[in-house]
């Protein structure tokens, strides 16, 4: 099998991957130092070199990260025959596009905010002024989870609106903004695997977005999470599965993993995003939990052939470090110490992001560096494992959040 991708997401479906009797052989491209004697030397837009590799290697394709998908790579190997599970350059416009998104949920009548798409920012501060004040203003395209606004009052929408659409803030992603209605409610997301026709859901798991301890500080992308989450009961969950998940995947005939944020109103569940992609850190929560084969599951899945996975009752909780900096300007090249050490410690396990094997030795080489995941019977011994493995592992600067699986 072939992983593409470098984070914390691709170390745990690689580490996930190796356990199935299947596959004889795991690669993952370009990889991290946790993944590194898996590594191949190609970059996730390489497309061209990455099909040649897959060829070569007769390998079936996990695309991690949006980038390769934006770029058509499910496409590309689909035209050459070559095994891939992912959504194809159209279907992971739910991602890439917030309003081809909006106008998709629409037409197919899947509960979301009311939302209007403008090019003209008066336009769009009059669509405003007719939501009661509740607004959130997001620019169309990717923006590194910084593009969108949850306004508490008219004249935050109003800078909102005029930054994205006059100020080009964004530049080509902020073309065109939408202004939707603010929901209020729980928020949580569900993930789902995929097959055009059907789906099934892929565990729960509630993440940390804010940079310090009790949600202060700037978005990142992701402090940490624990799964599996209270917020989604089983009826919920149908629920879900059924007016949404669904829908969506026969309408955009939907192949691979579908992350689906949510906010769960006193009307029901609404969509606030879809990402074509399995969510990071929240896949470092969830795999530790999955007692199935996950190849397995995946290949059946594309088959259309039945499919149950086997979920362990154990909770789980992934801490992510991050090194100075961050989500700034993280510094790089600290020595790790640790890593080894945490690994052995019964109930937890380290999964790479930012860092780079050199020798024996791993060094920091990004913004989040590792992902320590704990497991226990209930989720404060998850949460316990999860920094008892924190504890044990230090560079230079190095800081996370203290209260991962703590807060809801
Ligand atoms: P998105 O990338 O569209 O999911 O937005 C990022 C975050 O903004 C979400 O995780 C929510 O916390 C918040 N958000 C987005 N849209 C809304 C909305 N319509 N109402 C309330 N909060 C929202």
């Amino acid at each position: 099998m072939l992983v593409i991708g470098s984070g914390g997401r691709e170390h745990a479906i690689a580490w996930k991957i190796r356990q199935s009797k299947l596959v004889e052989k795991v690669f993952v491209a370009p990889g991290n130092g946790g993944t590194a004697e898996f590594n191949i030397p190609i970059k996730v837009d390489d497309v061209k070199a990455l099909s040649e590799f897959a060829k070569e290697n007769h390998c079936f394709t996990i695309v991690g990260p949006e980038a390769p998908l934006a770029a058509g790579i499910v496409d590309y190997f689909s035209k050459l025959s070559l095994p891939i599970f992912g959504p194809t350059k159209n279907a992971a416009m739910l991602e890439t596009s917030k309003s081809f998104a909006k106008e998709f949920m629409k037409s197919h009548d899947i509960p979301t905010a009311k939302f209007g798409v403008f090019e003209d920012s008066q336009k769009a501060i009059e669509y405003s002024h007719t939501l009661d004040g509740k607004v959130a203003v997001k620019a169309d395209g990717l923006a590194a989870g910084k593009g969108v606004f949850v306004c508490s009052s008219i004249s935050e929408a109003e800078e909102a609106i005029k930054s994205i659409l006059d100020k080009k803030a964004f530049g080509e992603a902020g073309k065109k903004v939408v202004v939707e209605e603010r929901l209020d409610g729980t928020e949580c997301s569900l993930m789902t695997i995929c097959n055009g026709k059907n789906a099934l859901a892929f565990g729960s798991a509630k993440d940390h977005k804010r940079a310090f301890d009790n949600d202060e500080g700037p978005n990142t992308g992701g402090m940490g999470a624990f799964s599996p989450t209270d917020d989604l009961d089983s009826k919920t969950t149908e629920e879900i599965m059924r007016r949404i998940t669904l829908p969506t995947v026969r309408a955009a005939n939907f192949h691979g993993f579908l992350f689906i944020g949510l906010m769960l109103t006193k009307n029901g569940p609404r969509v606030l995003e879809f990402n074509a992609r399995l969510g990071d850190p929240e896949t470092q929560a969830i795999l530790p939990r999955l007692k199935s084969d996950f190849p397995a599951a995946l290949l059946a899945m594309e088959s259309n052939s039945n499919v149950e996975l086997e979920w362990s009752s154990d909770y789980s909780c992934t801490v992510v470090m991050c090194s100075q900096g961050y989500p700034q300007t993280p510094e790089t090249g600290d020595k790790i110490s640790g890593i080894q050490r945490a690994n052995r410690f019964d109930g937890v396990t380290v999964f790479h992001s930012g860092t780079q094997k050199r020798g024996e030795e791993y060094f920091t080489n990004g913004g989040r560096v590792l992902g320590v995941n704990g497991i226990g019977k209930s989720l404060p011994e998850a949460v316990e494992k999860a920094y008892s493995g924190v504890a044990m592992i230090r560079w230079n600067g190095e800081h996370h959040r203290k209260d991962i699986g703590r807060v809801a």
